[in-house]
């Protein structure tokens, strides 16, 4: 299988003329690409971007969050059966900027995978540690423990269809890129654990994402290195050109 994913999650940026303009942008600069291009759009943009990438082979669209309930009083929240009515491809779960800011923690988010995937969408599940963290040395353990805690209790079937994005806290938004080694590192480590549950060809199937500071210039080396399929890219998303040349640098 081809694991080559490079995803684009705008957060909260672009209206939604903005954002049609910045996907039809870097549809007509690659047509189909190679592996698959994903754009994590704001929640006004879904419906919209989804028309454009249906028209664009190799091109996906994405949710940047879901509730996990399929209905009820939850003012403001969306379910994984709208967006799955809306054909929607996938949606991020558990982006740090969640965990911070929301207070979303593993346990949460395991219930909003397992919700996502019933409704037959496909989880980006973000995990990565802060900076104390690997400064101590301990980015195994605290990884480790969130992949345990939102993938464990899935069914080989439902693992064989997520996609992890590891993002290291340290790194988003911040300039500062993990290097190509240690990307290396840990995205084997989280291969081993999912093939030490779920066996290797389940392992051997998944995408593994990097995530933090992606750029033209570096985002060759990253999505050369064994176990890193490509990349979940937040502000070099934002321009048409640079984003453009990510995808390019992946194929
Ligand atoms: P940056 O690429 O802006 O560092 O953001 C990474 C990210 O959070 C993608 O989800």
């Amino acid at each position: 299988t081809d694991r080559r994913i490079v995803a684009g999650n705008w957060k909260m940026n672009t209206t939604p003329s903005e954002g049609s303009v910045l996907a039809q942008g870097v549809i007509d600069k690659v047509a189909a690409p190679v592996g698959k291009v994903i754009f994590g759009v704001p929640a006004i943009q879904l419906v919209k971007i989804k028309q454009l990438t249906a028209a664009a082979e190799g091109y996906y669209v994405a949710a940047q969050n879901m509730h996990q309930k399929a209905d009820g009083a939850f003012t403001g929240e969306m379910s994984a059966a709208m967006l799955a009515d809306a054909r929607i491809d996938y949606v991020i779960l558990g982006h740090s900027e969640r965990r911070q800011y929301s207070g979303e923690d593993d346990t949460l988010i395991n219930a909003k995978i397992v919700a996502a995937l019933d409704a037959g969408i496909i989880p980006i599940y973000c995990c990565g540690e802060k900076l104390d963290i690997r400064e101590s040395n301990n980015q195994n353990v605290v990884v480790g423990k969130q992949i345990e805690q939102a993938l464990s209790a899935l069914s080989p079937k439902q693992m064989a269809k997520v996609v992890v994005a590891y993002e290291p806290v340290w790194a988003i938004g911040t300039g500062k890129t993990a290097s190509p080694q240690q990307a290396q590192e840990m995205h084997a480590f989280i291969r081993q654990m999912i093939s030490d549950q779920f066996g290797s060809e389940i392992a051997n199937g998944i995408s593994i994402l990097y995530g933090g500071s992606v750029k033209a210039a570096n985002a060759e080396e990253l999505f050369g290195m064994a176990d890193v399929d490509g990349g979940l890219v937040g502000g070099a998303s934002l321009d048409a050109q640079a984003f453009a040349d990510i995808i390019k640098a992946g194929q």
